[in-house]
């Protein structure tokens, strides 16, 4: 059988932006502030203090992204304290921590959680149905994997 994590009716949802998307985030922000206040935020360090300007509601600060920020929601991931990721990352631009922003993305797939890296999706995930309730979020099966033989040379 299938092993589900509940994601409870008030989410953990994590917000990262890179700083030419900052601006597309704040504007998504302000404008659903009223669903996202019902929920805990988490960010990255940089964007975190521009959302707690803006929405007047507490969002706990991580470090910045390039400065480890990442790899600590990618962890929070890892660890089954997150529920949705707000990711807009910039498609334009080449980052320091490249490698960073790859993993994250990885583990948000790894672990199956809700992940929107664009103001559309992001739409799409902040009005479903589905966020109206508790979810049964079904965990990959990775057994074989951990069971997997290790042949000694
Ligand atoms: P920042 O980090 O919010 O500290 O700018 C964003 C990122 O992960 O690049």
């Amino acid at each position: 059988m299938d092993k589900v994590r509940n994601l409870p009716l008030r989410k953990r949802i994590a917000l990262v932006a890179h700083d030419h998307k900052k601006a597309d985030l704040i504007d998504w922000v302000t404008y659903n502030k009223k669903v996202l206040v019902q929920h805990d935020l988490v960010a990255t360090g940089t964007t975190g203090k521009m959302l707690q300007e803006e929405l007047n509601y507490p969002v706990k600060r991580l470090l910045s992204g390039p400065l480890g920020g990442d790899q600590q929601i990618g962890a929070l991931i890892a660890e089954g304290n997150l529920d949705i990721i707000i990711f807009f990352w910039d498609p334009m631009e080449q980052q320091p921590h490249d490698s960073d922003v790859k993993a994250l993305l990885r583990l948000a797939v790894t672990w199956n959680i809700i992940i929107a890296c664009n103001r559309t999706t992001a739409d799409f995930v902040l009005t479903s149905i589905l966020m109206n309730d508790d979810y049964p979020l079904v965990l990959p099966d990775y057994s074989g994997y951990l069971n997997r033989k290790i042949t000694s040379i």
